[in-house]
């Protein structure tokens, strides 16, 4: 039996529908911007493997630190006991993150993150005993699959079998060109009518919305009103994290500070699965008590886990190098040549660029007919030419691994400009 053929017998894929979906592709071998299947059929990796990759695959770097961690301390628990690779790893991670980020917490993914944010703030409120229950998150976002962070999420094919289960959550449309003020009186409608406690926000990108984008001065002014309204703010960077719009975090384009700041995905590289949420001292402060009932009882078994936290130390050295800031800003200069080259095409609608994420939306003229099979349509042309995009409807998006070569993004580049001549 091939590989593929025992996978059909065991398993259960994520965001799939088994009867109706391709076989999988067994991957044997990555290495770079490079995947190889099990027949030897190369693959140029688009999408950074769900974006948790910017260094490439099989990274030497990373995977010493990790060895030499496993051979020193691989795991211990995080309740009473600490140790260099998480509180290093801490450090480190202060002297970038926004300058009101003081306390770090550990968990697994970035669902987990999001669900810790979430908790915080509605515990901060309970803990002063202040009615506050209900979280602000925009439309169309989305914060994972665990159950608050579920609730947050607005994309309804991931969360309808759960309407009704869920903590209280109101929408707000995202302030992209021309729809702020809708956005901002929403906010203030919605603070007016409800306890709010915290507001969750991807920010300038919305990624499995399909890279939707939005201005960082219209986020500032949505964070200025919670701030004035004493709602804590909370930056879900699970995937804009770590350069991928350019600057270490999304935040840092902003004036605001956020409350609290979810990060996974690119954090370790691509290697183990990790994930952080930071809080303020303020937010720490509320948990802060002689009474036990007051702590956060939140925790996973393995918090803070030392092979993680070398694997993201390795990552962070990686990312603040020269080599690799210059690879994000190349990057970023050779998708701002092909929207040059391609924003006239007559079938591309909208072309959006941060960082190093592309996204072109393709012009649809029948909703009905067209979006359902156009995405698997592309999906599969590109699997065919061997590179791995994942479009979302009509919506393609380019977000590489950072040290991606130049002919490699061009192979890319060509692909999807082939691509647009068979939808
Ligand atoms: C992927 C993602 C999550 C969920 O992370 P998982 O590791 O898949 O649980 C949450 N928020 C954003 C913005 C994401 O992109």
């Amino acid at each position: 039996m091939s590989l593929t053929e025992k996978d059909q017998q065991y398993l259960w894929h994520p965001y799939t529908q088994h009867k109706t979906a391709a076989t999988p592709i067994a991957i044997s071998k990555g290495e770079a911007a490079l995947l190889w299947d099990e027949n030897g059929k190369e693959f140029i990796d688009a999408i950074a493997s769900w974006w948790v990759n910017p260094f490439g695959h099989s990274n030497r770097f990373i995977a010493d630190a990790i060895y030499k961690q496993l051979t020193t301390l691989e795991h211990v628990l995080f309740g009473g006991f600490t140790h260099e690779p998480a509180v290093l790893l801490a450090e480190k991670l202060m002297e970038i993150l926004p300058s009101n980020q003081q306390k770090i917490f550990f968990s697994d993914n970035g669902s987990t993150a999001v669900e810790v944010a979430i908790k915080v703030a509605l515990q901060y409120f309970y803990n002063k005993g202040e009615k506050r229950t209900t979280i602000i998150a925009f439309e169309n976002a989305f914060h994972g699959d665990t159950f608050a962070a579920m609730a947050a999420s607005g994309i309804s094919f991931y969360t309808q079998a759960f309407e009704g289960m869920f903590i209280d959550v109101v929408r707000i449309p995202l302030p992209t060109e021309g729809n702020e003020e809708a956005s901002f009186s929403a906010l203030r409608r919605h603070i007016k009518n409800h306890n709010v406690a915290g507001f969750i926000f991807e920010p300038l990108v919305q990624g499995a919305a399909g890279m939707v984008m939005y201005a960082p001065e219209a986020l500032d002014e949505l964070l200025k009103i919670c701030r004035e309204n004493k709602i804590i703010t909370i930056a879900d960077e699970v995937m804009t994290g770590f350069g991928k719009t350019g600057k270490n975090f999304a935040c840092d384009y902003l004036k605001q500070q956020p409350d609290a700041v979810c990060l996974s995905k690119a954090l370790t590289g691509g290697t183990i699965p990790m994930a952080i949420t930071t809080f303020t001292q303020e937010l720490f402060d509320g948990f802060y008590s002689e009474d036990i009932n007051k702590a956060l009882f939140h925790g996973h078994t393995f918090t803070a886990n030392p092979t993680g936290c070398a694997a993201a130390l390795a990552s962070l050295e990686l990312l603040q190098t020269e080599a690799m800031q210059e690879n994000i800003i190349r990057v970023n200069k050779r998708h701002l040549e092909f929207r040059q080259r391609i924003q006239d095409h007559p079938r591309v609608a909208v072309t959006r660029v941060l960082g190093v994420i592309f996204a072109l939306e393709i012009k649809i003229e029948n909703q009905e007919s067209y979006y359902g099979t156009m995405r698997n349509t592309l999906y599969d042309f590109f699997i065919e030419n061997g590179v791995i995009l994942r479009p979302v409807g009509n919506i393609v998006y380019i977000l590489p691994p950072y040290i991606i070569s130049d002919a490699q993004l061009e192979k890319v580049y060509q692909i999807v400009e082939q691509a647009l001549e068979i939808v």
